[in-house]
């Protein structure tokens, strides 16, 4: 991954920025992003309902149980036999635990390869997955036996640049200190040439989003997946893109906010462009299926049947199991906005829940 700038460096992440803005003048989005992003998750735990943001697996086991349920369905498909689960960004690793267990049950109890930079986070992630080794980069990962990567609000997560129709032309948008304060600003430099030619007349003020760190880091699991063997998943809210639009958003205390104000205290993300994700995806030798929707996704791998059994086998919390299998599906809640995408090799099956 992108390595984040260091936090040992002296002085809060604002006054930083805000001195190498006085210095080399107002710095893209994309680093302005990552330097926020790698200072808020290397100080706290943001899930649950006291921290900023819930997960769709700390919504409900049902939802890493069935992941598990489409990887080891997958890995039986393609002839079993030993492989590496990978997870990047497993957060407090609930997805990774519900998910293993699963496949467990199907014989299939593959090593534990976490891809975490925040040290906190992965803190947590040894507390519930002792078993597990951490890698710095995705070059480390294991170079033989199939690869079953699962990727969860992870790329939204990695830094966008933003290109802004100027009046005359495609420029960067960056990021600019008024005394204390950070604001958008337009750069001085034409961008016209790397946006699609579909979107260049798009009308002045237009936005188009691109993640330089989250096409690379596709770009190297998908040729390792086309290479070893396996599959990835990787959900998230995102478009089939390229598409215009400032998706970039805040999120603090479950609500949105300035993403520009308070950089390191809040959670910054964009929406995935998953037709691009895709796109690089197959350019390196992988095959892609979808994005589909949550909903449906999990529908088809059979998310009412396990909210059913659950409730048989907790009766006190049958109102809870089905507000959260309703929550992950329905088309006004994760239902429609988040999308599943999957990454395969060439001579690995169709997955689960995807049209052949
Ligand atoms: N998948 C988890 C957590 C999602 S939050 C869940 O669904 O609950 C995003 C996760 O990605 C966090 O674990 C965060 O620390 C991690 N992360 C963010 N940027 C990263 C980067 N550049 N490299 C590796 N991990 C990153």
């Amino acid at each position: 991954m992108a390595s984040p700038p260091s936090d040992s460096t002296d002085g809060a992440l604002p006054e930083r920025l805000a001195r190498a803005i006085a210095l080399a003048g107002p710095i893209p989005v994309s680093q302005f992003m990552a330097a926020a992003n790698a200072h808020y998750y290397a100080t706290r735990d943001p899930f649950g309902s006291a921290g900023d943001f819930v997960t769709a697996p700390e919504i409900s086991q049902m939802f890493g149980e069935l992941v598990g349920a489409a990887l080891a369905d997958g890995w039986a498909r393609a002839g079993g036999g030993a492989a590496h689960y990978v997870e990047l960004g497993p957060g407090r690793g609930t997805l990774a635990i519900d998910a293993l267990r699963v496949m467990a049950r199907a014989g299939l109890s593959p090593a534990v390869h976490l891809i975490e930079t925040s040290p906190v986070l992965r803190a947590a992630q040894r507390e519930r997955l002792p078993q597990a080794e951490w890698h710095n980069t995705l070059d480390s990962l294991p170079a033989d036996g199939p690869l079953l990567i699962v990727a969860n609000e992870f790329f939204d997560a990695l830094p966008v640049r933003q290109i802004v129709r100027a009046a005359d032309g495609w420029r960067e948008r960056r990021v600019a200190c008024q005394d204390v304060l950070f604001l958008p600003v337009v750069g001085g430099d034409t961008l016209d040439a790397i946006i699609p030619e579909t979107l260049r007349d798009a009308a002045p003020g237009s936005v188009v989003e691109t993640s330089p760190a989250a096409v690379a880091a596709m770009r190297v699991l998908a040729r390792r997946v086309a290479a070893q063997g396996g599959m990835m998943l990787a959900i998230d809210y995102g478009y089939d893109g390229p598409a215009v639009g400032d998706t970039l958003q805040a999120v603090h205390a479950h609500g949105y906010a300035n993403p520009f104000e308070a950089p390191g205290e809040r959670d910054l993300t964009a929406h995935v462009d998953f037709g691009t994700l895709a796109a690089a995806a197959r350019a390196e030798g992988a095959v892609t299926h979808g994005p589909v929707a949550q909903g449906g996704w999990l529908t088809a791998l059979g998310i009412e049947a396990r909210a059913r059994a659950l409730a048989a086998a907790h009766r006190d919390r049958g109102a809870e199991i089905e507000a959260a299998r309703v929550r992950l599906t329905a088309p006004r809640q994760m239902g429609t906005l988040f999308k599943v995408l999957a990454v395969v090799a060439p001579h690995w099956p169709v997955p689960a829940g995807f049209a052949a």
